[in-house]
C-alpha cells in the first residue's frame, strides 16, 4: 500500500467534487484510490468489500489481470480506427459474442443507453420494413418501473418522476404496461407494435421479479404476433443471476439481447445489440453508427472479459455462492426486513425503513452497497468473490442489523 495520506485529503477531494462537478449523483462519502478483485481501498488506506460492482459492470472483479493485459497489449498496438477502416479485433469480437449468445450478428456501441437506443431503432425499422407498419407509427411496449438508461428518449418512457422531471418534450411511440403482466401485454399489442422491451429482473426498481414463467410466455406471445422481444440484460446478463443470461433460466431466447456493463469487465465502456442476421440486417451503411463503437481497444477488452466469464467459472460461482448468501440473509430475522429476494449474486433486502442509513452503517463496517429505490439494499458483489470474503461481509451485515 502507498503512503497513507492525511484524513483531510478525502474531505478536500469531496469538497472539490461538490464545487466543480455537477451533482447528479449522491455517492457514499469515501474516496476510492485503488481496487483489486472484490476489494476497494480508499485514500485513507481503509479496505471495503465491493457489494455493488459498479452496478454489475465489474462482475469479473476489479482489474482482472487477464483483461488488464489485453487492454495493455491492445493499447500498444492500435486503439481507434473508427469504422471507416476495418480493424483486426472487431470481427472476432462480433463472432465470439454472437456465438456466446446463440445469435447471428452483433452491433457494437459504447454505453448501455446507446445500445438500448440502437435496439429501439432496430425494432422500429424492422417493423416498418418487415411488418409493413406505416412510417413513423411503430409502437414499442415497455414496462412500468423500467430502467434502460438516461437519454431523452429512454427517460421519456420511464415511470420515475426523478428521471423525467423537466426533461421533456419526449419521444412518442412507447406504451407502458405493468411489469410481469401478461394479459396487459396482450391487450397492449396492436398491428403497429414492433417490439416489447423488458428487463428480465428490474434491478434499479429494487430487484423486482416477474411472475415465474413470464419471460417465456411473453417472448412466445411476441413471436405469435410478430413483435420483437428485446431483453435488456445489461445488468442481469453475463452471469449475474447464476445463468449466463437471465432469459435462459426460463429456456427462452429473445429476438434481441441488449448488453453492456460486464461486457468489458469494468475497463472500458462497451455495449452491444445482439440478434439475428434478419433483424440486424435492417441497417445499411450510413443508417447508424458511433465513432468509438467497435473500436479495437474496446473489442480486445471485451473479448478478454467474455473469456474470463466463460473460462473462470463465474456463472457457477454466482449460482452457488448466491444460493448460500440468500439462505444466510433470509436467516436474519429483523423487524425492519420485509423481504430478501434474489437470484445468483443479485440480492435485494427490502426494508420497512429507508435503506440509505443502513448502507452508511454497512460502509462503516467495510461493506459497500448502495440503496436502490429508497427501501431496498442491493447486494451484488463481483462474481469472482470467494466464499471466505462473502462470509466476512455476511458477518458484518448481521452485526449491522443486530445493532439496529
Ligand atoms: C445500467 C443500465 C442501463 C444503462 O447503461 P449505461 O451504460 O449507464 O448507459 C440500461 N439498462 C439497464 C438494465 C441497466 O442496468
Amino acid at each position: 500500500m502507498p503512503e497513507v495520506p492525511a484524513a483531510v485529503d478525502a474531505d478536500a477531494l469531496i469538497a472539490i467534487e461538490e464545487q466543480w462537478g455537477a451533482r447528479n449523483y449522491h455517492p457514499l462519502d469515501f474516496v476510492v484510490e485503488r481496487a483489486s478483485g472484490a476489494w476497494l481501498f480508499d485514500v485513507q488506506g481503509r479496505k471495503y468489500l465491493d457489494f455493488l460492482s459498479a452496478y454489475s459492470a465489474v462482475n469479473q472483479g476489479h482489474r482482472h489481470p487477464r483483461i488488464l493485459q489485453a487492454l495493455r497489449d491492445q493499447a500498444e498496438r492500435v486503439t481507434l480506427t473508427s469504422r471507416a477502416f476495418r480493424n483486426d479485433q472487431l470481427p472476432l469480437f462480433c463472432k465470439e459474442l454472437a456465438e456466446l449468445c446463440r445469435m447471428e450478428m452483433v452491433l457494437p456501441m459504447n454505453t448501455g443507453a446507446e445500445a438500448v437506443e440502437t435496439a429501439i431503432k432496430t425494432a422500429r425499422r424492422w417493423g416498418h420494413q418487415k411488418k409493413q407498419i406505416p412510417m413513423d407509427r411503430a409502437e414499442i411496449i415497455v414496462c412500468q418501473n423500467n430502467f434502460h438508461g438516461r437519454t431523452t428518449t429512454i427517460t421519456g418512457f420511464s415511470s420515475e418522476l426523478a428521471y423525467r422531471d423537466g426533461f421533456g418534450p419526449f419521444t412518442p411511440g412507447f406504451v407502458p404496461i405493468p411489469f410481469g403482466d401478461l394479459p396487459a401485454l396482450e391487450t397492449a399489442l396492436t398491428p403497429n407494435t414492433c417490439g416489447f422491451l423488458f428487463e428480465p429482473i428490474q434491478c434499479e426498481a429494487g430487484i423486482l421479479f416477474p411472475p415465474r414463467g413470464f419471460i417465456g410466455q411473453a417472448v412466445e406471445l411476441c413471436r405469435r404476433n410478430r413483435v420483437l422481444a428485446i431483453a435488456d440484460e445489461i445488468q442481469t446478463g453475463l452471469g449475474r443471476t447464476g445463468t449466463l443470461f437471465e432469459c435462459w433460466s426460463e429456456n427462452t431466447q429473445p429476438d434481441i439481447f441488449v448488453l453492456g456493463k460486464a461486457l468489458s469487465g469494468g475497463f472500458y465502456p462497451v455495449s452491444a445489440v445482439v440478434s439475428s442476421a434478419e433483424i440486424l440486417g435492417v441497417f445499411e451503411p450510413g443508417s447508424h453508427g458511433s465513432t468509438y463503437g467497435g473500436n479495437p481497444l474496446a473489442c480486445a477488452v471485451a473479448r478478454a472479459a467474455l473469456a474470463v466469464t466463460q473460462e473462470e467459472g463465474l456463472v457457477e460461482n454466482s449460482q452457488r455462492l448466491g444460493a448460500w448468501l440468500l439462505e444466510e440473509l433470509r436467516a436474519i430475522r429483523h423487524p425492519i426486513i420485509r423481504e430478501v429476494r434474489g437470484k445468483g449474486l443479485l440480492v435485494g433486502i427490502d426494508l420497512a425503513v429507508p435503506a440509505r442509513p443502513v448502507c452508511e452503517r454497512l460502509m462503516e463496517a467495510g461493506v459497500l452497497c448502495k440503496e436502490t429505490h429508497e427501501h431496498v439494499i442491493r447486494l451484488a458483489p463481483p462474481l469472482v468473490i470467494s466464499k471466505d470474503d462473502l462470509a466476512w461481509a455476511l458477518e458484518r451485515i448481521v452485526s449491522v442489523f443486530s445493532a439496529i
